[in-house]
């Protein structure tokens, strides 16, 4: 059986990195985006290559939508899409946000995740899968931490349903996967390294999630057995 094209955006580390080991495993073939952890990435193509995934890999800072461009001017055909990559920024009341910040937030985690998805439809033809990877945030709000970060991906659940609409009779579903408090670098790039330890009791299991258990959502969806899936949300919370 031939493999299928997979494009992971934000594969350096974290979410992405975790998906595409896994997607190597389940027949795969990976064009995987960093912005700026090119080692990060190597190691995690080295690692897909073993499994038997044919891997390129692209630099790409989704805000920029130049380097979008051209990104898929050396695309030709997708199956899939996991729109997966994100920011957080540090901890903040709305009050001490600036225009700066919500520019940024909202350039990378929703008009770059459009953008992503737009040219991704453009070479799926008739059938393929895009997850958006979203934030149990979009639901809680992150009222004193992140309210920036918690519209964007609200917004990012909102064009999931819309994409979905627009996308189904071309048989492509399109799903946002919403994680919790899951154990990656993100949480000290946002300021806070310990912020997964310091939430995991709240979370109903008691624990934080590990980036391959989200992987394990992202997988399905996008496998046939999720055949009859689109245009919802699914959280990967741990009850949270
Ligand atoms: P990480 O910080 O570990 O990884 C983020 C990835 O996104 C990296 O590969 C990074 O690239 C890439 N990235 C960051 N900014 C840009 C940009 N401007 N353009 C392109 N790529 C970029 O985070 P996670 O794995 O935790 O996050 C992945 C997704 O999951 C995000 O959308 C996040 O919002 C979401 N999420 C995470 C949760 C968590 O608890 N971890 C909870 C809910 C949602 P590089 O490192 O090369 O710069």
């Amino acid at each position: 059986m031939s493999r299928k094209s997979l494009l992971i955006t934000g594969a350096s580390a974290g979410i992405g990195a975790a998906c595409a080991r896994l997607a190597a495993t389940r027949g795969y073939d990976l064009v995987l985006t960093y912005n700026s952890d090119r080692a990060g990435a190597e190691a995690v193509a080295r690692q897909t290559r073993a499994a038997g995934a044919e891997t390129t890999l692209h630099q790409l800072d989704v805000a920029e939508p130049d380097a979008i461009a051209a990104l898929f001017a050396d695309i030709a055909h997708l199956d899939g899409l996991i729109n997966n990559a994100g920011i957080v920024a540090p901890s903040a009341r709305l009050t001490e946000m600036d225009h700066a910040r919500l520019r940024r937030m909202f350039d990378v985690n929703v008009i770059g995740a459009m953008l992503v998805a737009k040219e991704a439809v453009l070479r799926m033809g008739k059938g393929g899968v895009i997850v958006n990877v979203s934030s149990a945030a979009a639901r809680l709000g992150s009222g004193n931490q992140y309210v920036d970060y918690a519209a964007s991906k609200a917004a990012i659940d909102t064009f999931t349903k819309g994409l979905s609409d627009e996308m189904a009779g071309d048989g492509i579903r399109v799903i946002s996967v919403r994680p919790g408090i899951i154990d990656t670098g993100i949480h000290a790039k946002g300021g806070e390294p310990d912020r997964a330890d310091r939430l995991a009791p709240a979370v109903p299991m008691r624990r934080k999630g590990d980036a391959a258990e989200v992987a394990q959502a992202v997988l399905w969806l996008l496998s046939d057995h999720a055949s009859y899936v689109t245009g919802t949300t699914l959280d990967v919370t741990g009850g949270r």
